[in-house]
């Protein structure tokens, strides 16, 4: 893991306790590229009544359309779900990373 990394897992932690203290789930995402920050995005369940507002698929939704996900990296404070992961590999970043886990 590199500086980089922990760089941008701080700012999804960031958006992860933005999140609980907006009363909802505590989970945050930053999506990069080239060391740029691209978009952020947190759980959003709760607060919308939104059952797949998760935080990967808001910072997705954030960072807008794109040509294309293989130069970026979504960075996300827990293991996504299967729809995140689904959503993920659909949009193919070139390293999806967490908290949790790493290389997958
Ligand atoms: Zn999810």
């Amino acid at each position: 893991m590199t500086q980089d990394d922990l760089k941008f897992l701080r700012i999804a932690l960031s958006e992860a306790q933005k999140s609980y203290d907006e009363g909802g789930l505590p989970i945050g995402s930053a999506l990069v590229s080239n060391g740029k920050l691209l978009a952020v995005g947190h759980n959003r369940r709760v607060q919308d009544g939104n059952p797949i507002a998760h935080g990967e698929m808001n910072c997705l939704q954030n960072a807008g359309r794109r040509r294309r996900y293989d130069d970026t990296t979504l960075y996300t404070t827990l293991s996504p779900c299967m729809m995140c992961a689904g959503t993920t590999v659909r949009c193919a970043p070139a390293r999806p990373s967490n908290s949790a886990s790493s290389g997958w």
